[in-house]
């Protein structure tokens, strides 16, 4: 049975989230995403939420958790308690998962890295997702029922990917993306999600995957829009693409560009660049970092 993926609460107002993973110290890229949600929230007349995304438990840490807290508080930003953090709610996703799996669209794929980049060498090209990723081949899409049971039996490590082409065949006929500039204008665009081949929903080491989390929780959360990183753009034909198999509402998304380093590089937490803490450790204040990225409107704690 799927979990009940109404909204908890009644939705009354636009919601937006901000969702950061604990994996490192947030830096500018990440506050002007927290500034640009607190700014069309309240163009929007509607609340931000704080979700902390730590599904990831080999690199998420409990002190990038506290610490993203502290950096966003001296950023002048305020979230409703209590955040949702995504590692209290594995059960959630292992049902929806389950759901899925009874449905017939997903299936256990048991290959590692290593043999998905001999599976796509021998076939002499190099066809990768819109993250560069190589697309995943196929191999485990056509092992024998008896064999998945054996190595299932014999508790192989495994991850559960999307049947692709069985998943759009029910339902990605006319899929569009509801879009929102920053003055809340809306659009719609199509999208589609084959490009990404058989993603994985469920990871070796969690009932989850961040397509999978993040789908469930912006229906539970009764996100109505999703502000985020244009990093996050193509994915979001495969989130579109969960909510309509499982019956979900449809948030309007705004993609924001990145923020980039003085190289033009996007910013990236795992090569530490300027953490917020070290800008404060430096002298630096809110008010610098909010003017700097174009918030000088926005008061503290707005
Ligand atoms: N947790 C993701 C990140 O830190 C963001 C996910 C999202 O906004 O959908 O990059």
């Amino acid at each position: 049975m799927l979990p009940d993926l109404a909204p908890i609460g009644p939705v009354s107002r636009p919601i937006l989230r901000f969702a950061p993973s604990p994996n490192g110290y947030l830096h500018l890229g990440h506050a002007y995403s927290a500034l640009l949600n607190a700014r069309l929230a309240r163009r929007l007349g509607g609340v931000v939420l704080l979700r902390i995304e730590d599904i990831d438990i080999g690199r998420c840490r409990p002190a990038y958790a506290e610490a993203l807290l502290e950096d966003l508080a001296w950023l002048g930003l305020a979230y409703p308690q209590p955040v949702r953090r995504q590692s209290d709610h594995f059960a959630t996703y292992a049902a929806v998962l389950d759901e899925l799996r009874r449905r017939g669209l997903l299936y256990p794929c048991f290959c590692s890295r290593a043999e998905i980049a001999a599976a796509v060498g021998r076939r002499g090209e190099t066809p990768r997702d819109p993250d560069g990723a190589l697309l995943y081949p196929g191999t485990c899409r056509a092992l024998a029922p008896a064999e998945v049971e054996r190595r299932l039996a014999a508790g192989t490590l495994h991850t559960l990917r999307l049947r692709m082409d069985e998943a759009c065949a029910l339902c990605s006929e006319g899929l569009t993306m509801r879009v929102c500039d920053c003055d809340c204008r809306e659009g719609s665009v199509a999208v589609d999600p084959r490009c990404w081949g058989d993603v994985v929903l469920g990871r070796r080491d969690v009932p989850t995957s961040y397509h999978l989390a993040v789908t469930v929780d912006d229906a539970l959360q009764g996100v109505t829009h999703v502000v985020r990183g244009a990093d996050l753009l193509a994915a979001t034909a495969i989130h579109r693409l969960l909510q309509r198999l499982l019956g979900l509402a449809e948030p309007c998304y705004h993609h924001h560009r990145l923020i980039t380093d003085d190289d033009g590089r996007k910013l990236a937490k795992s090569v530490e660049s300027l953490p917020l803490r070290q800008l404060r450790a430096r002298g630096i204040t809110a008010g610098d970092v909010r003017r700097d990225l174009g918030f000088g409107d926005l008061e503290a704690g707005a």
